[in-house]
């Protein structure tokens, strides 16, 4: 027999304060007892039954029915994750479990349930990485919705993707960079009149994006254009979506979107355009873009790892355009603007001790070029001396801290053209075969392999690598990677020639 207590009924009263207060109170601690076969239930929380006091109250049932030994080899260990539209998802920690709870012991935890919730419910029983990944999938499929509701309801508002901590304050000026800085700053003075588009290229870390970000946060604080801030790869990403089709099969939606997102702006800056390269539709769009933009004396900013006459892989007539405004190079820190940079991190990091002089020499004449390595190399120091109870930070400590960081540029060190090489030495191929389009077995095969490193050892995005193995298109890379993947599973020589080469390449 069920009897229901409720400890507290909250009706609808008005009253004192003093009695909202203490009736607030009774909903915050909605308090349910259960008595069942001789034995009290509860149920707590905000007026929601806790999945684990719920669970604990099943197992009470089904413990009276096994023997302690069955009881403690297949219960002990479980956890409920999960009970909604009638479906309890059970944790298990291993296999095994799912066959036997599955096989022996369903009624009996469905009888169980039934007797605590009142409910019918079907079980499922997943070990934890499976739950994780089926809860991956689900906020993946609910981001999708939102963006398809997004197109749907054509409810884009201009998002311009500034991050508000990139300004012209706090980006430290010395000769390498002076040149891109001032044109960058003329550029956000005034936008679509000096030099339109202004082109920024040097090699990774040199600040590029930042000044970028910096030139849109100005313009946004000083006149009300409408900025929009993204990576070339997320253009590719955007014009792909306007070949997909809604339930009508129509994609007007997506068209709209797009154009409202790109045309309907003042200013656009497009970071790494050189990942642009390889998709061709994508250019053709881009050409559209970028002109009709640029008649409406429309501001474009472009940055690039390269200079335009090195983006081999861009149609002409765009990289003729690249050049029509004006286009800088930022070069590498020299060591007084290394100091000074690391100098004012340090600062603005506002760490608990001071870096002494002599520390910030020796980074600073370890690092060459990277910006990104000396904030990284600042970053750890920190780290070292907390972990070491706090330590005083001192050359000798510096030393401790970054033995391998300094001088060998461990961002540097699994970089694509590397894994190439290894590659390529194991196959007995050319480098130059695996960076080609040939389609020769012996060549497609080792490129495919050398593509699946570059992707699970390097941060590397997918449309990078693609460039970097004869202007693939991204979604190939995307092919090569799953097919080794897939082979690997079946095949053991290729999974140990990948285990080979990964330990080659450390
Ligand atoms: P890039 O886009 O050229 O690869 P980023 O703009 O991402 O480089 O810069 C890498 C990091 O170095 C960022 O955190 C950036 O703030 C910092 N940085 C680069 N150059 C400077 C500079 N001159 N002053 C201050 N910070 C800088
Ligand atoms: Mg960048």
């Amino acid at each position: 027999m069920l009897l229901f207590y409720k400890l507290f009924y909250c009706g609808k009263r008005c009253g004192y304060p003093g009695e909202n207060y203490f009736f607030k109170f009774c909903i915050s601690f909605l308090t349910i007892l259960v008595y069942y076969n001789g034995k009290l239930f509860v149920f707590r929380g905000d007026g929601k039954m806790n999945l684990d006091i719920l669970f604990g109250n099943v197992l009470e049932i089904i413990k009276d029915e096994l023997s302690s030994l069955s009881f403690s080899t297949w219960f002990e260990e479980l956890k409920l994750v999960n009970l909604k539209e009638n479906m309890a998802t059970l944790q298990v920690p291993m296999e095994i479990h799912k066959t036997q709870l599955t096989h022996y012991y369903y009624e009996t935890i469905k009888k169980a349930f039934q007797q605590v919730t009142g409910e019918d419910v079907e079980l499922e029983f997943l070990l934890e990485k499976e739950i994780k990944e089926k809860q991956e999938q689900s906020l993946k499929i609910e981001e999708e919705q939102k963006i398809k509701e997004d197109v749907d309801n054509n409810v884009f508002q201009i998002k311009s993707n500034l991050k508000s901590i990139y300004t012209f304050d706090n980006f430290v000026v010395g000769n390498s960079n002076k040149f891109a800085q001032a044109a960058a700053l003329s550029v956000a003075e005034n936008p679509g009149k000096m030099y339109n588009p202004l082109f920024l290229y040097g090699n990774s870390g040199l600040g590029k994006t930042h000044l970028m970000h910096a030139i849109g946060n100005y313009i946004v604080e000083h006149s009300n254009k409408k900025v929009l801030y993204v990576r070339s790869d997320q253009f590719i990403s955007d014009f792909i979506n306007t070949n997909k089709k809604d339930d009508e099969g129509t994609n007007y939606n997506y068209v709209e979107f797009f154009k409202n997102k790109y045309r309907n702006i003042d200013v656009l800056i497009i970071d790494d355009i050189q990942f642009l390269g390889g998709a061709n539709k994508t250019q053709q769009e881009f050409f559209h873009t970028f002109n009709t933009l640029h008649d409406d004396s429309k501001q474009i900013i472009i940055s690039s790892d390269r200079s335009p006459e090195d983006l081999k892989l861009l149609e002409e007539r765009l990289r003729t355009r690249f050049s029509w405004g004006l286009t800088v190079n930022i070069y590498p820190p020299d060591f007084a603007l290394r100091m000074e940079i690391l100098r004012k991190k340090i600062i603005a990091g506002n760490f608990e001790q001071d870096i002494p002089e002599d520390v910030i020499e020796y980074v600073a004449s370890n690092i060459g070029s990277d910006v990104r390595q000396l904030e990284g190399a600042i970053t750890r120091l920190v780290a070292y001396s907390t972990i070491m109870g706090s330590a005083p930070i001192t050359l000798e400590l510096a030393i401790d801290a970054l033995p391998n960081f300094v001088n060998k540029g461990l961002c540097e060190k699994n970089d694509i053209a590397r894994i190439q090489k290894i590659v390529a030495e194991f196959f007995q191929i050319n480098v130059e075969d695996i960076r080609s389009k040939k389609r020769s077995a012996n060549i497609a095969f080792p490129r495919q392999v050398a593509m699946y490193l570059c992707r699970t050892m390097t941060s590397e995005s997918f449309p990078k690598i693609g460039i970097e193995f004869g202007g693939k298109d991204h979604t190939t890379i995307m092919y090569s990677v799953e097919k080794i993947e897939n082979e690997m599973k079946e095949n053991k020589d290729l999974a140990n020639i990948i285990e080979k080469l990964k330990k080659d390449i450390g």
